[in-house]
């Protein structure tokens, strides 16, 4: 019933047949008068969830916004609609913010928005008292958590205001930041009261998903933007040097690049994005300092040079791809020396050892992303705890990967052995020496080459048994404890497996490709 409204108002205001997957349960849940956290990607449309919910229920709905530029062009569009809005904010003068409090007290508004700094004014909250405020919704929620990449500290103004009202109107927290710590932060500090929180939006079903390891990568992008001439895209790499490296590469074998970065001077980077955006050139090579705000539809593919630091990085990055709803194709191409390069770029840049602890975690996150045998799409949809993942997806390297699922037990129990005879106090190097037989130093010193397991990879290559070890840590057999030498554990998924209680299934790759030529502009 209450849905059934809400989606005659979806349709008569806004002009929509049908909500998005999970705007309908959002929009329910606050109707119900449940508070609510509403996790969604940018563009997923959040603005509904909390619009439509506005127009049914009885007097009005503040809308705490950080975003004080764009409050005067959402509530000119909401206008335009007929809905009844308006905002209050520091660019009006103090009779023109009397004046519209006076018509809000009157009933003539259905939506207010309004920024947190306003609530540091006594007046302005006194005069918020005497409204008759059903819903409370808060856009960019995550602005409350220091956890998040954005804290404003006027967030904190909007418990203390709620508690203060004498009538608690229904809350919505609403956001793109999906993390645990930030979820938490936002129930504590705006005092939501046992919240439903609803993931939703994440999938990007026109963008294909494809990790490749062992690349030689400035062969494959050479060979990439060779059968790809007549398209746009973005190549990111993960620090200026290499951008530059690549950058001066491709204008050498004549591709139509630009380049930018952090280095380059404000009128370069404005430069060299304009000629982007009208397709001046048709390649950008490109730190993660591009992309914020731009909004290009055209974005054919995404490659991604080195492994990004986490997911919500590599999945904002590559998300630039397909804005127009035509396919767009997304390529990590993942080396070893990637992961090294993340840890040293956390390490120099957190201090905090909790937050630090935290970057490492979701690096691993990341890194696991890269090895995982299962379908990539919900990888990714899981880590950002979207409840609407389907089934394998048909659409990402893992699931078109032709492979069979085969038995790879006894390789498994091998790893896991040797794991286990080194009483779980090495890292995966030596680990993989072990299991190759090396007569490196350290293997002899250690008297390693006396285990059982010495040597029962001898025919394979390191960087093979390397991405064995990396695989049964994406899928939970194994995994890696915190600090400069991380160290593998075994899991009792493992345990299970050396015990004969389990085996192990998973999709042959077809790369077995050597992670060679790396170090490019070394
Ligand atoms: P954000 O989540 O970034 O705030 P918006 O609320 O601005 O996103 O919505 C993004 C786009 O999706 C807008 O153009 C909006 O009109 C559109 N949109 C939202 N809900 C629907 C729907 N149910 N059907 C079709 N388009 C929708
Ligand atoms: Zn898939």
């Amino acid at each position: 019933m209450m849905l059934e409204q809400a989606g005659q108002v979806l349709q008569k205001y806004f002009g929509y047949h049908e909500f998005r997957p999970g705007q309908d349960q959002i929009i329910a849940s606050l109707l119900k008068g449940h508070d609510t956290v509403a996790i969604m990607p940018t563009g997923a449309g959040k603005s509904v969830c909390f619009q439509v919910p506005a127009l049914l229920l009885p007097g009005v709905t503040l809308v705490v916004s950080p975003l004080i530029s764009l409050m005067k062009d959402q509530v000119d569009g909401l206008n335009s609609q007929g809905i009844p809005a308006t905002f209050i904010n520091s660019a009006l003068a103090g009779t023109e913010v009397r004046r519209r409090l006076y018509d809000i007290s009157a009933g003539r508004y259905k939506l207010v928005y309004i920024a947190p700094e306003r609530l540091e004014t006594e007046a302005f909250q006194a005069a918020l008292q005497r409204l008759n405020i059903s819903m409370v919704a808060i856009d960019e929620a995550h602005c409350v958590s220091q956890w998040g990449h954005d804290f404003r500290p006027s967030f904190r103004n909007i418990r203390p205001f709620i508690e203060r009202l004498k009538v608690r109107p229904v809350l919505g927290a609403f956001t793109a930041t999906a993390t645990n710590e930030v979820k938490t932060d936002i129930a504590a500090l705006l005092s939501l009261v046992q919240p439903d929180v609803y993931v939703t939006g994440f999938d990007r079903p026109n963008l294909s998903f494809t990790v490749l390891r062992g690349e030689n990568k400035q062969k494959f992008i050479m060979n990439y933007l060779q059968t790809n001439s007549r398209q746009s895209g973005i190549i990111y790499a993960a620090t200026r040097k290499e951008v530059d490296g690549l950058y001066e590469l491709l204008l050498k074998r004549g591709v139509s690049a630009g380049r930018y970065h952090a280095g380059l001077s404000d009128e370069e980077r404005a430069q060299q994005q304009e000629r982007f955006l009208y397709d001046d050139i048709r390649v950008m090579v490109a730190t993660n300092a591009f992309g914020m705000g731009i909004d290009k539809s055209n974005v054919r593919y995404v490659l991604h040079y080195n492994m990004p630091k986490n997911m919500e990085s590599y999945y904002q990055e590559a998300g630039r791809s397909g804005r127009d709803g035509l396919p767009g194709e997304c390529i990590l191409l993942f080396g070893a020396q990637d992961t090294l390069l993340q840890k040293f770029l956390i390490d120099k840049s957190v201090e905090d050892p909790v937050r630090k602890h935290h970057e490492l975690r979701k690096l691993q996150l990341m890194v696991d992303y890269c090895h995982t045998p299962e379908c990539l799409r919900q990888y990714i949809l899981r880590y950002f705890g979207d409840t609407a993942a389907a089934s394998e997806c048909g659409n990402c390297g893992n699931c078109d990967n032709a492979g069979e699922l085969v038995d790879i037990t006894l390789d498994a129990q091998k790893v896991f052995s040797c794991v286990y005879r080194l009483r779980e106090r090495f890292g995966v190097t030596v680990i993989a020496d072990v299991l190759k037989g090396s007569k490196n130093k350290k293997v002899q010193q250690l008297g390693l080459d006396r285990l059982p397991t010495y040597g029962l990879f001898a025919q394979r290559t390191i960087p093979e048994i390397k991405a064995l070890i990396q695989r049964l840590v994406a899928t939970q057999y194994l995994n890696f404890t915190e600090g400069e030498y991380p160290v593998v554990k075994l899991t009792a998924q493992a345990l299970a497996v050396l015990k004969n209680e389990a085996s192990v299934w998973q999709k042959e790759t077809t790369q077995r490709k050597l992670e060679a030529d790396d170090d490019l502009f070394e």
